[in-house]
């Protein structure tokens, strides 16, 4: 999908938000919702995204949206290194098919990082169960400020 185009109420991101398909959620609020990425590029990889927003890439959400998106981002990417000490943390995000994105609802990534550990490719992660991914959104969560 390109940069521009409509915003298409059934894809995967919409479809956890209604709660038609399971998600490990790290945390939630009105507007925002934290949920484990189910292909980890890196183990504690999570992905945040509005509730309420259409906006299906970074150049279309409301600048309001996107203030509640990067405070939740930054304190969600706190939780993530007090929980699980990586050496870094990459915060990723892509707009439009040749950008790299694969689902047209805004989201960020983040993808802690250590130093001897390689990360996973975007896109070609194996998928993690969710019984795996559950103990590290505890842990993540855990520590939110
Ligand atoms: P994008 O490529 O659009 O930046 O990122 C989409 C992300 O959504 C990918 O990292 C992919 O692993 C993740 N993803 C795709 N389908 C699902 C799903 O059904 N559940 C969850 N939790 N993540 C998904």
């Amino acid at each position: 999908m390109s940069l521009h185009g409509e915003y298409d109420p059934d894809n995967i991101f919409a479809k956890i938000l209604r709660g038609e398909i399971p998600s490990v959620k790290v945390w939630e609020d009105d507007h925002v919702l934290a949920f484990m990425d189910v292909f980890p590029q890196s183990e504690g990889h999570v992905l945040i995204i509005a509730k309420q927003s259409q906006a299906r890439n970074l150049l279309e959400v409301e600048p309001d949206i996107l203030a509640r998106l990067t405070a939740a981002l930054q304190r969600t990417a706190v939780a993530v290194e007090r929980a699980l000490k990586p050496d870094g943390i990459a915060v990723m995000q892509f707009n439009g098919d040749a950008g790299g994105q694969t689902v047209f609802h805004l989201h960020f990534h983040i993808i802690p990082r250590w130093a001897d550990r390689p990360m996973k490719g975007h896109g070609h992660a194996p998928m993690a169960e969710a019984a795996a991914l559950r103990p590290l959104a505890d842990r993540i969560a855990a520590e939110l400020a």
